[in-house]
């Protein structure tokens, strides 16, 4: 029985994060563990409200109140036990979910802070490792059927995991040099470390995965080659293609890039490094991979922005502007426009953001400015309003607002428009929606009868915890297609949406 009174009694604690001076100087995590008592007291938080609608703000459906009760009383592997009933991946999303449950903890609605629901989550699945590892649990009978898992981030990991231990033979096929898809060069270490991915692969190598890097399905292996290897195929190929601006003036300037591609470049330094492999010093292009000495301009403000924020300091830029179309956000909700339990529109802070940098709201590039050679100088910016209209969006500059900003290096993070136009699509014969995400049927089958698909490919760039749900969700179909005995858990279908007021 959890204590009631507990939030009566501590107020909401995070454990403190390494200290700016010393974390920009290196690559590791920001945050240090929580420490058993800080954790303890944290989840005694949790006050058995009767109701719990962070049930229903988590996709997985983890069961919080339930886990945080076991923390309270110190019973960490049934917290374990209870943790991965629902979530494959509880390191992945304890270190890196925004936590839409904590929107809607119902300490909210007095007016309370939440409890420290992630927090707690990612205690419990360090505890899990401490206390003996990531065990494996291979089933001890084959169905005779195999799956294809094409893409190998959060979505095809969990589905793979799911239909190994119901007993199909699954391969994880990645055209990338590493599995993990986002996790492994799309996120930087000082959110995520790699040995999590790492032990979470070695528990599926384990439980029977086959792993398959540096192939690229549609290139290296057609579609037909993989339906005739495997009686279903789930394709998880995330939503990569980078929305660009080549309307803006200047847009092929040297320096000028997609975010993504100075963020995997410098992930993948770091990775080497770590290794102890040689690692390429400089893009395609011959830019260097390196933003040390530089004025940074990062046009965006969600997470790869932010990201971009912590590599470039990392890296020793000379200083970083972070642009923003729109004005800034609130401080706190407004009850008005996204009432509890929903995730309101606030000024989100990232650890990046407290480590440099200026951030600049309600402005719009007008020009990347040349310095004469070709390389970028500066970015012209001018103060702008934004509306909707007919469902379009107006952007207004406000005359005489115009200012320059010094530019060597610009990153462009203003988001993805879905999963990339590849071969894979047509030789699957499957094909992108207007919003460039692939369809699925309620049984998240695509048009192509046995090829499902799950995670971004489908929802269009979301979040890890959608991954993970989406991938488990297929997974229950498939065991279901294949006719396997009883029922996968299956936590979202394709139509649902985040929790909204309308
Ligand atoms: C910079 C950045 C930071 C982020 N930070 C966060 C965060 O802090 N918290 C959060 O919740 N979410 C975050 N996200 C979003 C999150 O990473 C994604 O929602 C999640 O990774 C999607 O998982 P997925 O499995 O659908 O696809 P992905 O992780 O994108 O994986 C898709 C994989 O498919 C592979 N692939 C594609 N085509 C083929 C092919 N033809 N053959 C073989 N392999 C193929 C790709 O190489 C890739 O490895 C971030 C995203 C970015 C870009
Ligand atoms: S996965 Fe995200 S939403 Fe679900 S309990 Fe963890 S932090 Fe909350």
């Amino acid at each position: 029985m959890p204590d009631p009174n507990g939030f009566l009694r501590y107020e909401r604690r995070l454990p403190a994060r390494r200290p700016v001076a010393v974390r920009i100087t290196d690559w590791r995590e920001v945050y240090p563990p929580a420490g058993e008592e800080l954790i303890r007291e944290q989840a005694t938080r949790c006050m058995d409200c009767g109701i719990p609608f962070c049930h229903d703000g988590c996709p997985l459906g983890n069961r919080i109140p339930d886990w945080n009760d076991l923390v309270r009383t110190g019973s960490w592997d049934a917290a374990v036990e209870s943790l991965h009933a629902t979530n494959n991946f509880p390191e992945f999303t304890g270190r890196l979910c925004p936590a839409p449950c904590e929107a809607a903890c119902v300490l909210g609605l007095g007016g309370q802070q939440p409890v420290t629901i992630k927090q707690v989550e990612v205690e419990i699945a360090d505890a899990a490792v401490a206390r003996g590892g990531l065990t494996p649990r291979p089933v001890p009978a084959s169905t005779g059927r195999s799956v294809a898992v094409v893409g190998s981030g959060p979505a095809g990991l969990a589905a793979a995991q799911q239909l190994a231990r119901a007993g199909h033979a699954v391969t994880v096929y990645e055209r990338d040099d590493a599995i993990g898809g986002l996790l492994r060069y799309g996120i930087p270490d000082f959110k995520l470390e790699k040995q999590h991915i790492d032990r979470r692969l070695a528990q599926l190598a384990a439980e029977g995965v086959q792993f398959r890097t540096g192939v690229n399905v549609g290139v290296d292996v057609t579609a037909e080659e993989l339906r005739a290897r495997h009686d279903a195929v789930l394709l998880a190929c995330g939503a990569l293609q980078g929305r660009d601006t080549p309307e803006t003036p200047g847009r092929p300037l040297r320096g000028v890039h997609q975010a993504m591609t100075h963020l995997v470049a410098a992930n993948r330094v770091v990775a080497a490094a770590g290794d102890g492999r040689p690692a390429p010093a400089v893009l395609p292009d011959g830019t260097p991979i390196d933003a040390a000495g530089k004025h940074v301009v990062i046009i965006g403000g969600g997470d790869t922005a932010a990201d971009c924020l912590g590599v470039a300091h990392r890296q020793g830029a000379a200083g970083v502007h972070q642009l923003d179309l729109y004005p800034e956000p609130p401080h706190g909700r407004d009850a008005e426009r996204d009432p509890w339990p929903t995730w309101p529109w606030v000024l989100r802070n990232y650890p990046a953001h407290e480590e440099g940098g200026e951030r600049v709201f309600a402005v719009a590039v007008q020009e990347f400015v040349d310095d004469g050679t070709g390389q970028v100088r500066g970015v012209r910016i001018a103060e702008v309003t934004v509306e909707r209209r007919d469902g379009r969006r107006i952007v207004t500059a406000l005359p005489g607002s115009e200012r320059e900003l010094p530019a060597d290096l610009v990153l462009l993070a203003i988001g993805f428009e879905g999963t990339e136009e590849q071969p894979l699509l047509a030789q699957f014969g499957v094909t992108r929606n207007a919003r460039g995400a692939v369809d699925a049927r309620p049984d998240w089958q695509t048009d192509a009868d046995g090829v499902f698909v799950a995670g971004d490919m489908h929802r269009g760039a979301s979040l890890i915890v959608w991954a993970i749900a989406e991938g488990r969700a297929a997974a229950a179909a498939i065991h279901s297609y294949l006719g396997g005995v009883g029922d996968l858990p299956a936590p979202v279908d394709p139509a649902r949406q985040p929790l909204a007021a309308r």
